[in-house]
């Protein structure tokens, strides 16, 4: 059932009590949308209820919530006179290394030559299960050594992909370090060592949909040192609440480019933002 629909018959039957409205406030508010967000939604619809005007309802938050999605471009960055970089970030256990396995089965099977590499040399098995992962899609992985320099990796990767005529270098970065600077510090060092030799086009911040607003703080304090062009938004199968994705849009402004739903190479596609909206209204 969509998100909206039990609010949509609330303004439909009208005449509903304090205590009703509380409690569609709180189930908003479950689903993630952010308090803020949810208080803004119950007033417009508490205004047309004793008109019980669902159409103008309808068009009201369609137009409000159209305006809280980012208003960014969506496709993924694509040069075809040169390799095209991805730097896939964010903090470990959000489906990092999954969702650029399944980046690279999703470019694959648009036509595109792939190189990944693994530059998560300090979690214990992410070379490994990127390596996996390569060898079932069938595509280059370059490695180092663990605990190795990942900006060492990522110029030996851009290296291989360049010569290998690869339409696109994946790099899946490290998440665990111990102060947020660390990170920022390697993964500016990543990008600087690959940009060397070819521009990095795209960095996609990986976040856990089931985190709610966990995720959205994370995508704050990425987006405030990195420069981040788009979002994965991971687990939306499951227990995620559907309404995490409006408002990590609305909070960071930046968009979602693709959604992971579930562990599986073809469980990801890229984020169809109108089918998201009136999904919402279904009843
Ligand atoms: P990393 O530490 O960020 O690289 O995370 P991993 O890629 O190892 O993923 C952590 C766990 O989340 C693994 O068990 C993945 O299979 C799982 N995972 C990743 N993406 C999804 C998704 O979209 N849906 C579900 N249900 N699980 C996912």
């Amino acid at each position: 059932m969509g998100l909206f629909s039990k609010l949509i018959a609330k303004v439909k039957g009208g005449g509903s009590s304090a205590s009703d409205w509380n409690e569609l406030e709180l189930a908003l508010i479950e689903s993630d949308l952010g308090a803020k967000n949810v208080a803004e939604i119950i007033e417009l619809a508490r205004s047309l209820e004793k008109s019980r005007d669902v159409e103008s309802l309808e068009s009201a938050l369609t137009a409000a919530l159209t305006k809280w999605l980012s208003p960014s471009n969506r496709d993924l960055a694509k040069h075809t006179e040169r390799l095209t970089t991805v730097l896939v970030v964010g903090v470990n256990g959000t489906g990092k290394t999954t969702s650029s396995a399944k980046l690279t089965n999703f470019l694959k099977s648009n036509g595109n030559k792939i190189t990944l590499a693994a530059a998560d040399t300090f979690r214990a098995a992410a070379t490994e299960q990127l390596q996996t992962w390569g060898d079932r899609l069938g595509v280059e992985v370059v490695t180092g050594p663990q605990n190795g320099d990942p900006a060492s990796v990522s110029f030996d990767a851009a290296t291989k992909a360049i010569a290998a005529n690869s339409n696109y270098l994946i790099v899946d970065t490290a998440g665990r370090l111990h102060t947020k600077s660390d990170l920022m510090d390697e993964l500016g060092k990543v990008r600087r060592v690959i940009e060397k030799l070819t521009p990095v086009d795209e960095v996609l911040l990986v976040v856990d949909a089931t985190t709610g607003q966990n995720g959205i703080n994370q995508a704050k304090i990425f987006t405030q040192s990195v420069n981040v062009t788009g979002l994965i938004l991971t687990k939306m199968d499951g227990s995620a609440r559907g309404g995490v994705a409006l408002a990590i849009e609305r909070e960071t402004g930046i968009p979602i480019k693709f959604v992971g739903t579930g562990e599986s190479a073809n469980d990801f596609a890229p984020f169809d933002a109108p089918a998201y909206l009136s999904g919402l209204f279904e009843g």
